[in-house]
């Protein structure tokens, strides 16, 4: 039986490590960290007497490779499906909005949700329902190296439209704002969510955490299918043997392998000895954007939709379940300079004037700021994204950060484990 070892067990691992076993491959996974996820995961807390994820995150109808995931490792009922699209705003002051479309009559419902969205005057859902179809249509495809901020003023996407519609979109998607963000990448997105029937404009969310819906049915299913997971097991050295075996130097383990993928972030490639002559051709530095997120556990259940954007607030999403209110800042290289206290300070003030003067009484809080949340996808960065495919034989890449034609998501991640995962299958 083949082997393969890969290395970390974030969602790209966890995703190779599907693929492969489930391929009749003998599957290792080597984690750094003592619980599998990486940036995905949740852990318990004390305080909370519950599992919290150290970051909120929905995915898409349009995230196909993620839905695949979820089918094979049986997780579908942990998730909360949307019937058809509908995302709640709120503006400072506590007025509500709602981006909404109906179930049927694609592609028409979409217009309706756009025409309906009263955030934007008539004026501006003209202007951006033709900047929509601009934007997916063939003909409108912008330069590579165009940043998402000036393809916006090309077409005609004034401050307020931006505000309250598409920097949100972009933000929430790319964790970069348009000024940073390729217009490329951008509209790549615009036509995976517009362009492929009613499902695909959906959102979708753990009803739980993270763990019990993509982390623990894939650890479970990894096992069942004769795979091997280690956490606390940091791999500081690979070694090439010339014949496309590699022989890792683990603090925990020695072990011949047929092939390796791994999966760690950009900047961990660093620490692992014996990647030279991969890391040789990376870019010296990936800029990345963080994301803070803040978990308030209140009395009584929070009278608030189960999620809605907060338009022009530093604080752009707010999500509740029961007890529990989550809210999340993306490219927030500002407001993770701030100290804990002063965030959750400033998460209580917005709260009270997006819902018109909440005031619950907070009974826990936990603030986590993700430094390096995520890669910056700016023209620049994108041109330098390496493929899953190395310099060494029988070693592979695979991450969000990796060349996966997507910015750095759950769908990017796993469809990068997946890729690679096909390599080995295909040259088996
Ligand atoms: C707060 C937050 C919110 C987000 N929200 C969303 C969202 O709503 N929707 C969305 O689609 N995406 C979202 N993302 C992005 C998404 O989480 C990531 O793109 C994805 O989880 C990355 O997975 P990965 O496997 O590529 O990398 P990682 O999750 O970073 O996994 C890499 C793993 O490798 C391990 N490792 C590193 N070095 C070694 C070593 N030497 N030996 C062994 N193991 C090692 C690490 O410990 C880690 O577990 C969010 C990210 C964050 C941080």
């Amino acid at each position: 039986m083949k082997t393969c070892l890969i290395i970390g067990g974030g969602l790209a691992g966890l995703s190779a490590g599907v693929h492969l076993s489930r391929s009749g491959i003998q599957t290792t996974i080597l984690e750094r960290s003592p619980r599998l996820g990486g940036r995905a995961s949740s852990f318990i807390d004390p305080q909370f007497e519950r599992e919290l994820d150290n970051g909120q995150h929905i995915i898409m109808g349009c995230y196909s490779q993620t839905l695949e995931y979820i089918n094979l490792i049986g997780s579908q009922k942990t998730f909360q499906f949307q019937d058809a699209l509908s995302i709640p705003y709120a503006v400072r002051g506590g007025k509500r909005y709602s981006f909404e479309s109906t179930g049927y009559a694609y592609p028409f419902n979409l217009s309706g949700a756009l025409f309906n969205y009263q955030a934007l005057s008539f004026r501006e859902q003209l202007s951006a329902a033709s900047f929509l179809l601009k934007a997916v249509l063939p003909f409108y495809k912008p330069d590579n190296d165009l940043l998402l901020s000036d393809w916006f003023t090309q077409l005609g996407q004034g401050k307020h439209a931006r505000n309250a519609l598409w920097d949100f979109l972009a933000v929430g998607a790319m964790n970069t704002k348009p000024e940073n963000a390729s217009a490329l990448m951008f509209r790549e997105l615009l036509r995976r969510i517009f362009l492929k029937g009613n499902f695909a404009t959906t959102i979708i969310m753990p009803q739980n955490s993270l763990n019990e819906s993509l982390i623990a049915p894939a650890m479970d299913f990894i096992r069942l299918n004769g795979g091997s997971i280690y956490t606390s097991c940091m791999v500081k050295e690979l070694i090439h043997t010339g014949k496309g075996v590699i022989f890792p130097v683990l603090p925990c383990k020695e072990k011949v392998y047929d092939s390796v993928i791994i999966a760690v972030p950009f900047h961990s490639m660093y620490h692992i000895a014996g990647l030279d002559s991969i890391v040789k051709n990376f870019p010296d530095h990936v800029e990345h954007a963080a994301i803070v997120t803040t978990h308030m556990k209140v009395h009584g259940d929070a009278p608030l939709p189960r999620f809605m954007g907060l338009i022009e607030s530093p604080i752009h999403w707010l999500f509740t379940r029961g007890d529990l209110i989550t809210t999340v800042t993306s490219d927030a290289n500002e407001i993770e300079k701030l100290t804990i206290d002063e965030i959750i300070r400033l998460t209580e003030k917005e709260i009270f004037e997006y819902t018109g003067g909440y005031k619950p009484q907070v009974l826990r809080t936990r603030v986590i700021k993700e430094k390096r949340a995520t890669f910056i996808p700016s023209p620049a960065q994108l041109s330098v994204r390496p493929s899953c495919i190395t310099e060494l034989p029988h070693v592979f890449l695979a991450g969000d950060w990796t060349n996966t034609g997507l910015p750095a998501t759950i769908e990017g991640a796993i469809l990068s484990g997946y890729t690679a995962a096909q390599e080995i299958l295909n040259t088996r």
